[in-house]
């Protein structure tokens, strides 16, 4: 993740945009439309490693992007997730629960399997980028 987090599109997600602390990355199985990682720029392991002021960077950029998927996506509740089990480099998981989902159920970010044409993901790409630098 320190290597690729800014790279415009990896296997797994494209480059949403640059925020203070991280990359709002919108991750190629849209199962859960909108559903974006938020990474850290520089190396962390754990929110603890953080000064209060770069953990109040990295809050802001999850809002902005959270306020930024709901306006356009509406989903019933935001998931906000900091795991890293797979991947100790601090991200944290933006993922929209719509109708439908069983609240009950385990969260799993890898369930379903809806991927985009190359155009469609950049088009949300650019949806979402649009959003959270011009506003509503
Ligand atoms: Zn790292």
């Amino acid at each position: 993740m320190c290597a690729g987090a800014h790279l415009p599109a990896d296997d797994h997600s494209d480059l949403v945009l640059e925020l203070r602390a991280s990359y709002a990355r919108l991750q190629r199985n849209q199962t859960h439309p909108g559903y974006t990682a938020v990474i850290l720029k520089r190396h962390a392991c754990e929110l603890y490693e953080l000064s209060p002021a770069a953990l109040g960077a990295f809050w802001a950029d999850v809002a902005w992007v959270g306020a930024a998927i709901t306006d356009l996506f509406q989903p019933v509740k935001l998931d906000t997730l900091v795991m890293g089990h797979r991947c100790p480099h601090l991200h944290c998981h933006v993922f929209p629960r719509y109708e439908g989902d069983d609240p009950f159920a385990p969260i799993d970010v890898t369930e379903g399997a809806v991927r985009l044409t190359v155009t469609e993901q950049g088009d949300r790409v650019a949806l979402i980028r649009d959003r959270m630098l011009n506003g509503a």
